[in-house]
């Protein structure tokens, strides 16, 4: 493995910190003012000035590997870049390569039709609309999707669908035009993954009720926001279904795995932005005669964090590696293990980091208690990390498995 960057990502990497320090981080504040100014769930003005000079800037679409669509980089390549954004938790849009469309827009790319793809996935490409992804469930264990009891029922030319979803990131985004439903459509089918499927169901489609938004530890995130939805006898033409009817699984390993690392990706920028400002501030804070710096416990802090960070990045150029060369399936296990390190890494990181800056750590004066908040959800989003933890023992144990050891351990299981 060769995690020396490539020149064309050097070069993006110097133009987007460049935009960083001119456009994203003098902002930041503008960002939250301007979303706090009247209805909180409309698009702010200073998200789409930034959005045109992202495009202007040529840094547009660099996610998407293995497409013409995208700007032709390798997820290794995207790594680094998507790591920049990260250290801003709404900069990633300004580039379009936002949650959760940047997982979406790939489900569009790799199993859309080619009438998917104008219809949808060209605006989304554009920055012009954005979309949601809807499996989990009030009423079920959503992180095992085969419990998913949202029906999609064939009639005629058309699917009817019947069912709530909950923790549907962007729904409340007006700008949001687009969903992918994960339902059933063979709910008796012995096979249980191939119960499910995954079908477009455009936002303003009769049924679709939007019924509430879901606060992150009080936290709207809007103007993007989390929604419970009830779909209510929705029809969508027969033509919405992707891939075909049992499906829904394997477009989910497939969407999947970008749309976790990303968030690993992004939460390492998070992590080196919180330690940048743990360091900052232990500086020039003095306690007890001297710098905060100067306490021992904060070297150490500071220094595990170095730590903690670099394993967590090299383990995700790792992942992204093997997702170039092998795919994203046979990645899974090095997808997952990131899928649990990054954010339990961020969080210490993030509460280090409060810890420095005493009672100011917990208001909304640094971005640390936000960041916190963002870096807990991903310990669930996207799969608990007990549900990864046992996905890589179950790999780690069948590198050593025999049939009479295999006998033996799912008898145990009964
Ligand atoms: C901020 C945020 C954004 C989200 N965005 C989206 C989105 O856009 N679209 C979407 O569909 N969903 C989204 N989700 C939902 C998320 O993917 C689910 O919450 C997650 O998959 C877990 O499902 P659940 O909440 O039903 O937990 P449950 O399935 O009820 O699990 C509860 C707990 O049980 C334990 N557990 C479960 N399985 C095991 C196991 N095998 N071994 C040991 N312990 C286990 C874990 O501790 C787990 O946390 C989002 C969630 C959050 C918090």
């Amino acid at each position: 493995m060769d995690f020396e960057y490539s020149q064309k990502t050097k070069d993006l990497m110097t133009r987007l910190n460049a935009f960083m320090d001119q456009h994203v981080y003098p902002n930041e504040k503008t960002f939250i003012e301007q979303v706090a100014e009247g209805d909180r769930w409309q698009p702010t003005k200073i998200m789409e000035e930034l959005k045109i000079k992202a495009k202007e800037a040529g840094l547009w679409n660099l996610f998407l590997p293995e497409s013409e669509r995208g700007a032709g980089l390798s997820n290794l390549e995207y790594a680094p870049l998507c790591e920049i954004m990260g250290r801003v938790i709404w900069a990633p849009e300004v580039f379009n390569c936002g949650a959760p469309d940047t997982g979406n827009m790939e489900v569009l790319e790799r199993y859309g039709s080619p009438e998917h793809k104008e219809q949808w996935l060209k605006p989304l490409l554009n920055g012009e609309i954005r979309s949601a992804f809807a499996m989990t469930e009030p009423d079920v264990a959503s992180s095992d999707a085969t419990n998913i009891e949202c029906r999609i029922q064939r009639d005629g030319n058309e699917y009817v669908i019947n069912g709530r979803k909950w923790w549907t990131s962007g729904a409340n985004d007006p700008r949001c035009k687009i969903f992918i439903l994960m339902g059933k459509t063979d709910p008796d089918n012995p096979s249980r993954h191939s119960q499910q499927s995954m079908i477009l169901v455009p936002r303003d489609t009769p049924g679709v009720k939007i019924l509430r938004h879901l606060p992150v530890f009080g936290y709207d995130d809007a103007p993007h926001g989390h929604a419970e939805i009830l779909f209510d006898n929705v029809r969508v033409p027969a033509s919405n279904i992707l891939l075909g009817e049992g499906r829904g699984f394997e477009i989910a390993q497939g969407r999947l795995g970008p749309g976790r690392i990303h968030h690993c990706m992004r939460l390492i920028g998070l992590a080196e932005r919180s330690l940048e400002k743990m360091c900052k501030r232990a500086l020039t804070r003095v306690a007890f005669g001297k710098p905060v710096a100067a306490q021992t416990v904060t070297l150490e802090r500071i220094a595990e964090s170095r730590i903690m960070i670099d394993q967590a990045r090299l383990l995700t150029l790792k992942a992204a590696y093997m997702m170039d060369k092998v795919g994203n399936k046979i990645a899974a296990k090095e997808i997952a293990m990131i899928k649990v390190a990054a954010p339990n890494m961020a969080l210490q990181v993030i509460d280090w980091a409060i810890q420095v800056h005493g009672a100011g750590g917990v208001t909304d004066e640094f971005g640390l208690s936000y960041a916190w908040a963002q870096a807990r959800t991903l310990r669930l989003a996207d799969g608990p990390d007990e549900v990864h933890r046992n996905q890589i023992g179950k790999m780690e144990l069948s590198r050593y498995i025999t049939a009479d050891a295999m006998k033996a351990y799912s008898s145990s299981r009964k």
